[in-house]
């Protein structure tokens, strides 16, 4: 028998331990290395690190350790995160003088880890890329979620193409998080009042690098079993239950960061869900300064972001009153000191209309001093959206403005990719300003990138042979039954689809023409391919039968193993598509998709997008990159409409696509489509990374927003104009305004513009008075007029300093809220107009 071998020591246990719950993993391929090492078996199985390291027994482990190559890796692994989090940062370097203690972030769903199965999709895609962001660039974020005990439900599919869903338990011992403890060492849980009694919430965290993300669940057995199960499900049950779910997350969620000493100067809501947390925020800050909350609240505005996500108002989250009113009175009258109809007209457009639901997008609105959509496009439809907060504004100033979604390209880069580019731009490259990154892959020869592509995809076609086959088969009645095998071919186009099945993003658009579908799968000569995974709402009927469909179609004999419906579409499976295909297909129907990350995904991959010119594809597509769809307008559900972009979309395959692709030189490379590549990979990739989102967001509006927040917060008790009486007073009296005699002389009269303004009851200090004409080539015409003279009565005389341009007939006066203190319109959405 061989002598036992040593147990591993405790210092390498411990660094192990620390390694597993660190979700740097997650982007960092050489910890992939380290894992499969120690247990290459339940490595593969779960790609959870604290599974390999937890279920690995104390032998195993030790004979792992036994081997060198381990050993090494345990220790670079430790010392590569040690540099990690001592390296100077992008934020440290720029912004070194403490100008922002801390973020905020707050999202129903986070998608960091297949390992940490917490999310649906695009939402929890864009919150887990930018906080892993967030962590490259040191800029100081705390996450808030919620831990599901069964997340989002998984997939399976019939026989018959039917969806079946499946809600496995998320074991919170299995998952690379920990419990929150006291500094005593004791379970930290948090206790919070309600109407009939105390409810418990627990407290969960995980380690994403720099930044730390905190999750709340319910389950805690001290609670009856309706509290318990308000974490269960991610976007399962009815209203009651979501409203629960954000109660928890917004009220729950800023009580635990504050209860933790957490002190962050910047509130990000991302997507309405949150939105009470910017009440509780406003709560927490009136008990410390000892104000009134209704001060607090315009302290706590201050330094409050609204992303919102939708391009609907169906996407938008409403209440009915009555429900609000059920589990929302006795916070508002015993915390927040608010009669329940005044908490009320917080989510309403009318507040003095009792019928009219509680939309939380309306409290985001109303509770921050900035508000952004996710695409330029979403911008827009958003300022469209929210126009009827901001009456008779014109649409161009209601004040929504976008930061474009990116995706964090270490989470989504293939073994091969990442060589690549690290060969091209060094280790660090997406830790800083990514400037001169895509020169650098200008540079790389064609067949080097033609190289990185067929690997890629080469690694795909492997991973759905293998591993991916066990997910098509299922046990029914009829014993086992598996969706075709797939057939794929190393060297086939493969075209990727993958997306939440629902009707706006139209993922059958495809099926349109079946026949013409066939005809192009059945050439020969030119190999297609193309690889599918989505899943429906479990409520959604329509989307599942465009699943239906699918499977249908991939069963047809004549073209069985070339299109593939893989079950159970989640982020490993994202990954293996995003990094493998040559085509990335997006089909929604414009201006429904807000932003869309998938296709952003295969950018570093070397991947191609053809797409809808909608969300983000509308603003990054030119011919060199890839291929657009429609007429960049809208058209709603127009059956008419849809048939055309099917039209189009076959035309662009058969007479552009497939050409290009196989259209090869004398090495076998299709230059044309390297070409492409190229420029989409130089140009795009750093564009819609969750790097530049970040860096925007620190600096549009992280920075601005913090120093706004402390001068109000240092203002309070010291004797400054107080904003809150300032914005009390102009909602009141703004009635009392008067606009008299207007005069523009014609160009050239040498003569200044002048108004007669009356400023009743207001403070003339807190009014901008202006000259409107309508936008000319997108830029905004105002001139502001300065105060001249006194008149008798309250009259005064304003006068422009400069000759307006253009014609006189162009412009209207119009007075708004002066804009130095206040955020103007979002803090007081009021106008008058001359006329
Ligand atoms: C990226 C991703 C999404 C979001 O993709 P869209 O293009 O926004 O539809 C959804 N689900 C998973 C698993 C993803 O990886």
């Amino acid at each position: 028998m061989a002598a036992a071998l040593p147990r591993p020591s405790r210092a390498t246990e411990n660094a192990l331990k620390i390694l597993a719950l660190d979700l740097h993993w997650t982007w960092n391929h050489e910890a992939d290395l380290l894992w499969r090492s120690i247990n290459p078996d339940l490595w593969d199985r779960t790609r959870n690190p604290w599974i390999t390291l937890t279920r690995t027994s104390k032998s195993e482990l030790a004979k792992a350790l036994a081997n060198p190559d381990t050993k090494a890796l345990v220790k670079t692994s430790m010392e590569g995160r040690k540099y990690e989090l001592e390296r100077s940062t992008w934020f440290d370097q720029k912004y070194p003088h403490g100008s922002l203690s801390e973020v905020a972030y707050f999202s129903m769903e986070f998608m960091l880890s297949e390992a940490l199965p917490i999310y649906s999709g695009g939402l929890g895609n864009v919150a887990a890329d930018q906080l892993k962001a967030a962590s490259d660039l040191g800029v100081p974020v705390v996450a808030v979620g919620l831990l599901y005990a069964q997340g989002y439900f998984r997939q399976e599919i019939t026989p018959e193409g039917l969806q079946k869903a499946l809600y496995p338990f998320n074991d919170p011992a299995q998952l690379p998080i920990q419990p929150v403890l006291t500094p005593e060492g004791d379970l930290f849980r948090l206790s919070v009042q309600t109407a009939t009694g105390e409810i418990w919430l627990r407290a969960w965290k995980a380690v994403v690098g720099r930044a730390t993300l905190y999750l709340l669940d319910t389950n805690d057995p001290a609670n009856p079993p309706a509290i318990r199960c308000i974490t269960t499900q991610l976007y399962g049950g009815d209203a009651e239950l979501r409203l629960r779910q954000e109660m928890v997350l917004g009220i729950g969620g800023w009580m635990l960061l504050h209860t933790l000493g957490h002190r962050p100067d910047i509130c990000h809501l991302n997507e309405g869900h949150a939105a009470f947390a910017a009440l509780e925020r406003a709560r927490c800050l009136a008990e410390d300064l000892n104000i009134p909350f209704s001060q607090a609240q315009v302290i706590a505005r201050a330094g409050t972001l609204f992303t919102t996500h939708t391009a609907v108002p169906a996407g938008f989250d409403l209440f009915p009153p009555k429900l609000i009113a059920s589990h929302l009175t006795f916070y508002s009258e015993t915390r927040l000191g608010l009669s329940i109809q005044e908490f009320l007209a917080l989510g309403r457009l009318d507040p003095s209309n009792r019928d009219e639901f509680f939309n939380m997008a309306y409290l985001a609105v109303r509770s921050s001093c900035a508000v952004n959509g996710v695409s330029q496009l979403h911008g827009e439809v958003s300022r469209s959206l929210f126009a009827p907060l901001f009456p008779r504004w014109p649409q161009a100033e209601v004040p929504v403005s976008f930061v474009t979604n990116g995706v964090h390209t270490p989470t989504w880069d293939s073994v091969a990719a990442d060589d690549l580019w690290t060969k091209a731009g060094g280790k660090g490259r997406w830790e800083g300003t990514l400037e001169g990154l895509g020169d650098a892959i200008r540079q790389l020869d064609d067949d080097v990138l033609w190289q990185m592509r067929c690997t890629s995809r080469n690694g795909l076609i492997q991973a759905l042979s293998e591993e991916l086959r066990s997910r098509q088969c299922t046990v029914g009645e009829e014993g086992l039954w598996c969706l075709p095998s797939p057939a794929l071919k190393p060297d086939a186009l493969t075209i990727g689809f993958a997306r939440r099945f629902a009707t706006y993003k139209r993922p059958d658009l495809l099926l349109h023409d079946e026949d013409r579908l066939v005809r192009l799968l059945k050439d020969t000569n030119r190999p297609v391919q193309i690889i599918l995974a989505g899943k429906a709402h479990p409520k959604d009927m329509e989307g599942q039968a465009m699943i239906t469909r699918w499977v249908n179609f991939c069963q047809r004999q004549d073209i069985v193993g070339k299109v593939v419906f893989l079950a159970d579409y989640d982020m490993a499976l994202a990954q293996k598509m995003v990094q493998g295909v040559d085509l990335w297909i997006n089909t929604p129907r414009r201006p429904w998709e807000a932003s869309g990350t998938s296709g952003m995904k295969v950018l570093v991959n070397g991947g191609l997008n053809l797409s809808e010119r909608d969300g983000w594809w509308a603003e990054a597509y030119r011919p060199e990159v890839g291929w657009a769809l429609g007429d960049g307008l809208e058209h709603g559900g127009d059956p008419a409409f849809d048939h055309s972009d099917a039209q189009e979309l076959y035309r662009l395959l058969e007479e552009h696509v497939l050409p290009e692709f196989f259209e090869r030189n004398e090495k076998g490379i299709p230059c044309a489509w390297v070409a492409k590549i190229r420029e989409s990979m130089a140009h795009l990739t750093p564009q819609f990374s969750a790097n530049r989102t970040v860096r925007e967001y620190t600096e549009i509006f992280y920075l601005p927003l913090s120093q706004r927040y402390r001068d109000r917060h240092l203002g309070v008790g010291s004797g400054t104009m107080d904003l809150h009486d300032c914005r009390k007073k102009l909602l009141e009296g703004w009635k009392s305004l008067q606009i008299g005699e207007v005069v523009i002389p014609n160009k050239g009269s040498g003569r200044a513009a002048h108004a007669f303004i009356n400023p009743g009851r207001l403070d003339p200090a807190w009014l901008e008075v202006q000259f409107y004409a309508e936008p000319l080539e997108g830029s905004v015409r105002v001139v502001s007029l300065r105060r001249a003279e006194n008149l008798q009565e309250g009259w005064i005389a304003y006068e422009t300093d400069a000759d307006l341009r253009g014609e006189a007939s162009d412009y209207t006066l119009r007075i708004i809220p002066a804009t130095n203190a206040l955020c103007v319109p979002l803090e007081a959405p009021l106008i008058l107009w001359q006329r």
